[in-house]
């Protein structure tokens, strides 16, 4: 090899390749979205909170993770956030007791139908109506991500009950859902309750998978209720775009398999990771970390050394919560970290691949080069020993490498020189982060 420029340097990249689902008209949508979502934002938010004007948002749709053979990786669905609206019937426009009849109505139908999702208590619910500082607003979330049959059927009963138009209705929402449960989890990573990746390639292509929501803007009359449409203006929202990783999910679900039982088997203490890739390519066919977790239910600990830690903690300090929170806190990250991206490895004999390689390409060595294994071989000042208890005498180099023979892969880098060696471990990138596109990569 003439110059250390490698044709074959590992680079590795996780490929993955954005597929554009908004594609014809995208750029006068985005011009328009950064109007209302950006350089006016000041205006419409005086807007929203002017009387006159009501302001609905219009989630955007956050893209979907697909894997290379097309399962549906991470996937997100409509839910509703339940608003209530104070100022509708606390305005004059009804009698007193026909008003305190729809507040006694309305708490029957969303204790009843939201239960524990309510997020104040039903006795409570009253006092936002009584209440000064709150019975004249038109906005009160009092129940969030609720599934689109609760929502049915409090729209339903609210409309028997002939409660006032938008005294409650409901704004959309988006919960992210991983279907293949703790598959890929650390390389998926996920969102937080806001819908922010912040984990994974949820967190890398954030931007790409979000979109940007829209808005409705409309004007309202002194009774809060919508006037006619062309008084309003409306800002679609732009869905955000899919990803298809380079990940197929029948070699992960294999590695995933195999990295488990390894870890069981040997007792394994910090975690274990494999990774697969395309050598040509640099695609990343398959990443693992063990023990793993639930992408849908994250902050159960799966280890069973994590498990035993948090139990003794609780033992030896039965008062102390605090204490057991943030142990259990630090513990739950840990499990969240892709071992194969976040954490150094030290290459030990897998590296006689590249010793051997670079000898080769120096005409160092040849196939024919022979080696002797005496069990061990004195380096300066160090004695090296060999694996093996015995010894491999004289061998060859696919010998050699079969046996992963210790003082011959000495022999074959004094033979090949410190110079050189520096030379081909600069060329091969292991002085360089490898670039991949999953956040927290270490040196
Ligand atoms: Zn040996």
């Amino acid at each position: 090899m003439a110059t250390y420029k490698t044709s074959n340097r590992m680079k590795t990249r996780l490929v993955i390749v954005m597929a554009a689902i908004v594609i014809g008209g995208g750029l006068i949508d985005t011009a328009k979205l950064i109007e209302a979502g950006v350089i006016n934002h000041s205006k419409f938010a005086a807007m929203a909170n002017d009387n006159q004007f009501g302001s609905t948002t219009v989630k955007a749709a956050r893209g979907s993770i697909y894997s290379a053979d097309g399962k549906i990786l991470a996937q997100s669905s409509t839910v509703y956030n339940i608003i209530i609206a104070p100022g509708t019937i606390t305005n004059g426009s009804l009698p007193t007791d026909k008003r305190d009849e729809q507040i006694k109505t309305l708490t029957a139908i969303l204790s009843e139908e939201l239960g524990d999702k309510l997020s104040v208590g039903a006795n409570e619910l009253p006092d936002y109506f009584y209440n000064k500082d709150t019975a004249s607003k038109k906005w009160i979330k009092v129940a969030s991500k609720v599934g689109k049959p609760e929502w049915d059927k409090i729209k339903q009963r609210a409309k028997d009950s002939e409660l006032a138009a938008n005294l409650v209705y409901a704004e959309q929402d988006t919960t992210r859902y991983y279907p293949q449960g703790s598959m890929a989890a650390a390389v998926i990573g996920f969102t937080n309750y806001e819908g922010d990746g912040i984990y994974g390639v949820e967190k890398y292509y954030n931007d790409n998978l979000a979109g940007v929501d829209g808005k409705i803007i409309s004007a309202r009359d002194g009774y809060g209720n919508d006037l006619p449409y062309d008084e309003g203006e409306t800002y679609q929202a732009k869905d955000g775009d899919s990803l298809y990783l380079t990940i197929d999910t029948t070699l992960q679900y294999w590695v995933e398999q195999e990295l488990d039982n390894c870890v069981y088997v040997n007792n394994v203490q910090e975690r274990a990771c494999a990774i697969i890739m395309n050598a040509k390519t640099g695609a990343i066919l398959a990443m693992a970390s063990s023990p793993g977790f639930d992408l849908n239910n994250r902050g159960e600990i799966l280890s069973s050394k994590s498990q035993k830690e948090l139990e003794a903690y609780k033992e030896e300090n039965p008062d102390d919560e605090e204490g057991y929170n943030q142990l259990y806190a630090q513990l739950r990250e840990a499990q969240w970290k892709n071992k194969a991206v976040t954490e150094p490895y030290e290459p030990g004999s897998v590296f006689k691949v590249i010793t051997a390689s670079a000898a080769l390409e120096e005409t160092a060595i040849t196939e024919e080069s022979t080696f002797v294994c005496n069990g061990g071989i004195h380096v300066i000042d160090k004695d090296l020993k060999c694996w093996t208890k015995g010894d491999h005498g004289t061998q060859n180099l696919q010998q050699a490498m079969t046996n992963s023979c210790n003082p011959a892969f000495v022999q074959i880098g004094q033979r090949l020189g410190i110079e050189k060696f520096q030379q081909y471990y600069k060329a091969f990138g292991f002085t360089e982060k490898t670039g991949i596109d999953l956040p927290g990569e270490s040196q």
